[in-house]
């Protein structure tokens, strides 16, 4: 087993010469790592960080921000081995059909494939981030045995689940730092070189190749990697910032002659309370509410999610809905239950409220984007500003949304839904879902990356993770940009016999 190698104890001026550079060590850098362990290359995994949390190097990702609240950019995302998963949820769900399409309603929207081209991976994602059986939107005996789904007249909204990482010891998601640490030191054809961080991809004159990466350590070391290819795997700001620091040679910084790097980054809202629900009988099963171990191993969640025909037809981004907790119904409330069920025929007298939350697609906007600043970090690199928006269109069409199920509920004489108003600019929580920076297009005018997540314009430079999504899908994006990720892996293979 070989050890991790620290970039602070190797001589300075160290030159390293790897097939494949993968910049950042977090779930899509160490499963991209993986997937290439055995092709025969040589792979060094740069990472930022150590194996623990280190508040000097934390420090290099602070930014600032405008526009509404938003969690601090050095809150939201962890820098040392295993990234952001160091602190994640382990919240899972494959993105839908209908994300990769170009939806006429929602600008800018569409990938350049299909979800067909994710759907061999996600077997493998799904390993990774260890959720257990593939179940999702399944009707498996399991879930049918755990409680039974409500029973909506038919209309736009059905039941989907969530599925959650867990580590195989605890209920923990897995921290794949910490999960794949010893994997990474098995594998003799990778390299992973903690404490390192890369300052700048030096493009060859011309701007069509990466020559070298400059890499720095916090106690003053200074490395080269000359490598045939490069991945960058930072997490959606910071692969934005390096590209736009990276200008000596493309001015506007790589990748952006077309002003698209750091723009379209999105996450999910998760509006608390956005209404209550009610149901007549007071019926619900666990699995709306908590987390629930099945006997085959998975944890699932229940979540209320838009049909892809409802979605076209009513004009509707992506969410899902949750059940959030238990509430009493004030007057009003009871009020308009008592006139509710008296009207359709059905006793109430067992009557319960529960409050819906939801995690929101939005919409892509060019300005809600990530820019450089004037101020540095302790290794000269400008830091960055956040401009985020959200706009009163997102929270009209998951209204209509919301009115389905409520129109759903009442058809099935089961209950009813109340729609509280959301104030857009009110504090909200987020996913933490960093998305959008470097999105992929087949045409250079509208993406940073080609459809195999290569940068348009130079030959060895490739992003993994999830700031490449064109479009956000309202699932959580881990398990999918480690799909991505795989495939990446596939098409570096070939690109690198
Ligand atoms: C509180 C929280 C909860 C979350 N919950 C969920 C959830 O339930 N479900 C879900 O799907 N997702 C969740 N996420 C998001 C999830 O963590 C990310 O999608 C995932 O970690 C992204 O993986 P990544 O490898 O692309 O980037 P990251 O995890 O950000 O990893 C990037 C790595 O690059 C390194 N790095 C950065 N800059 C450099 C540099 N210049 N040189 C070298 N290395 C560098 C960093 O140290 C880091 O290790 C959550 C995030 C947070 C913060």
């Amino acid at each position: 087993m070989t050890a991790f190698l620290d970039a602070r104890s190797l001589p300075a001026g160290t030159s390293l010469t790897p097939d494949l550079a993968i910049v950042g060590g977090g779930p899509a850098g160490i499963a991209l790592a993986l997937s290439l362990a055995d092709s025969g290359h040589d792979i060094l995994l740069l990472e930022s960080g150590g194996r623990a949390f280190d508040s000097l190097t934390q420090a290099m990702y602070r930014g600032s921000e405008s526009g509404i609240s938003y969690v601090a950019l050095d809150s939201g995302r962890l820098r040392f081995l295993g990234g952001s998963s160091n602190h994640w949820g382990g919240w899972c769900r494959p993105l839908d059909a209908i994300d990769f399409e170009r939806r006429d309603w929602i600008p800018a929207s569409g990938w350049p494939f299909g979800i067909e081209e994710l759907k061999p991976y996600f077997p493998r994602a799904q390993e990774l981030v260890e959720a257990g059986p593939w179940l999702y939107d399944s009707a498996a005996p399991e879930l049918a045995a755990a409680g039974t789904v409500l029973p909506l007249a038919p209309g736009g909204i059905y039941t989907s689940w969530f599925q959650f990482s867990k580590t195989r010891d605890s209920v923990l998601p897995t921290y794949f730092g910490h999960r794949y640490g010893d994997d990474l030191k098995r594998a003799a054809k990778i390299t992973p070189l903690l404490h390192a961080n890369v300052t700048a991809l030096r493009l060859a004159p011309g701007g069509a190749h990466v020559q070298r990466l400059d890499v720095a350590t916090l106690t003053g070391n200074h490395l080269t990697v000359t490598p045939r290819f490069t991945v960058l795997a930072c997490g959606a700001m910071e692969n934005a910032r390096l590209l736009l620091a990276s200008n000596d040679v493309i001015k506007p910084g790589i990748g952006n002659q077309n002003d698209l790097v750091g723009r379209y980054f999105a996450d999910h809202p998760t509006p608390r309370e956005v209404a209550t629900l009610v149901l007549f009988d007071g019926g619900l099963a666990p699995f709306y509410v908590n987390n629930t171990p099945l006997k085959n191993g998975a944890i699932v969640l229940a979540a209320l999610s838009p049909h892809a025909q409802f979605a076209r037809s009513q004009r509707v981004a992506g969410s899902l809905t949750t059940v959030e907790n238990p509430v009493e119904l004030d007057e009003l409330g009871t009020a308009a239950v008592v006139a509710t069920s008296q009207a359709l025929g059905v006793d109430a007298s067992n009557a319960k409220a529960w409050s819906l939350g939801c995690g929101m697609e939005l919409m892509p906007d060019p300005d809600r984007r990530l820019t450089l600043t004037g101020e540095k970090d302790a290794l000269g690199l400008p830091r960055l500003k956040l401009e985020m928006r959200i706009s009163d269109a997102d929270f009209a069409q998951y209204r209509r949304t919301l009115v389905e199920l409520g129109r759903q509920l009442l058809a099935a004489r089961l209950g009813m839904v109340r729609i509280n108003p959301h104030d857009p600019h009110q504090a909200m929580d987020w996913g933490n879902h960093h998305l959008g920076t470097t999105r992929m297009s087949e045409d250079p005018k509208n993406g940073v990356v080609d459809a195999q997540a290569r940068v348009h314009g130079v030959d060895n430079l490739y992003v993994a993770g999830s700031s490449v999504f064109p479009t956000y899908g309202s699932s959580n994006p881990t398990m999918n940009l480690i799909a991505l990720t795989l495939r990446l892996g596939d098409h570096l293979k070939k690109a690198m016999a």
